[in-house]
């Protein structure tokens, strides 16, 4: 063995590709039963249709250097993303559009009319010096919109005072004063033909890769653990920073997240694949119906049955799946404690969302893998 990889999501997947491709020998392990870290899907067995397992993954991107390499494991389909959200028992399409706009204050506006009107509903906050999520967001939509469309859901997914997250959460949507209600601005967007899963199995299929599931890093009893080669070769560590440090820093804030899964006797529950909740009253912030993913298995997909997929947020316990980091001003003190600690972790490198404590999609932690292998594990 040349290299370990402690995690098969699509961080350590691509630095095990690309070493594999090397010539490198490369051991995979993973504590879970299954490759691919949240992006697992697989079929729901009464009806066949792909569930994501940890909640709906989207694939964009307009880095051209991933969209090549990604192509090289599976085709993509031409879905592109659209969300609704249900506030008030009325439907309204995101990311803020001029429909949105123009829906929730039942009228007409031009772009420059809505422009305007946002603006003074913005109030005294500006984009440019916005210096959290209810400011950037206020900013960006203004003070209604904010308090219909974020305000409540953000409680419900992060649980965390608006004032203590950061700006940047929010402004992963765009707001647009056109008709426009495409979630993401990327140049490429679509799904994997065969599913998420297949797609992972296709990356570490190499015979210099070994993907070893049900194996524990941090278990001494098994032989690929922590104590007994940190420091022997060189290690690729994609779990919680601060897991791996026994959380000598302290714990840094994660959320997780619980679904409630069913399988209805109709043939369209929602009529779209995402639904999201944005009001107090509801305990979940959006419900996924799966088949809507993917309109091209129409034929083979049952057309009088449906998967929905509730989803419920709340902060991490040690045993949880984190999902998401909560990122505040303490973790953000805390991060950069483990990054110092990590600087002392001889021929370890740390990478993807928990590794690094960082809110990454999954083309940028594929991007970020693949600049990792170049800069510093090629040599
Ligand atoms: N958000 C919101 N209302 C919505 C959708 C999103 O308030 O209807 C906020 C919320 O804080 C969320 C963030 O915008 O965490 C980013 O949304 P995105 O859809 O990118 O989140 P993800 O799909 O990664 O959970």
């Amino acid at each position: 063995m040349d290299l370990l990889v402690v995690g098969s999501g699509f961080f350590g997947l691509t630095i095990a590709e690309r070493a594999a491709a090397a010539g490198r020998k490369v051991t995979v392990i993973d504590r879970r039963h299954h490759i691919g870290g949240n992006a697992y899907s697989e079929n729901e067995p009464t009806t066949g249709i792909e569930v994501h397992r940890y909640g709906a993954h989207l694939f964009h991107t307009s880095n051209e250097k991933v969209w090549e390499y990604v192509n090289r494991f599976t085709t993509f389909t031409s879905y592109v993303h659209r969300v609704y959200t249900n506030h008030s028992g009325v439907v309204y399409p995101l990311p803020v559009n001029l429909g949105t706009i123009n829906q929730f204050f039942q009228a007409a506006y031009s772009p420059d009319q809505a422009r305007a009107l946002i603006r003074e509903q913005a109030g005294e906050f500006d984009v440019r010096t916005a210096q959290n999520f209810e400011e950037k967001g206020i900013a960006l939509v203004g003070r209604p919109l904010f308090e219909a469309f974020f305000r409540d859901y953000t409680a419900k997914q992060w649980q965390t005072d608006p004032h203590k997250l950061s700006g940047d959460i929010v402004s992963r949507l765009p707001v647009r004063y056109t008709y426009d209600n495409r979630y993401f601005n990327d140049t490429h967007e679509g799904l994997p033909t065969d599913g998420y899963t297949a797609w992972l199995e296709r990356m570490a299929d190499h015979p210099n890769i070994d993907v070893k599931l049900s194996v524990d890093f941090f278990d001494a009893s098994q032989p690929l653990n922590r104590k007994a080669l940190v420091g022997q070769l060189p290690i690729v560590y994609t779990g919680p920073v601060d897991r791996y440090f026994d959380y000598a820093e302290g714990a840094l804030g994660w959320r997780t997240l619980d679904f409630e899964e069913e399988v209805l006797d109709v043939g369209d529950f929602q009529g779209t694949s995402v639904m999201n909740y944005p009001d107090a009253d509801v305990p979940y912030t959006r419900i996924h119906e799966f088949k809507h993913f993917h309109p091209e298995r129409a034929e083979v997909y049952p057309d009088d049955k449906t998967v929905v997929m509730r989803e419920f947020s709340r902060f991490a316990e040690r045993s949880d799946e984190p999902y998401y980091p909560v990122n505040t001003e303490d973790d953000r003190a805390g991060l950069l404690a483990y990054r110092e600690l990590a600087k002392g972790e001889k021929d370890v490198f740390f990478g993807g969302r928990l590794g690094t404590y960082k809110y990454l999609d999954m083309h940028m932690a594929i991007g970020s893998a693949l600049t990792m292998w170049q800069n510093e594990l090629n040599g």
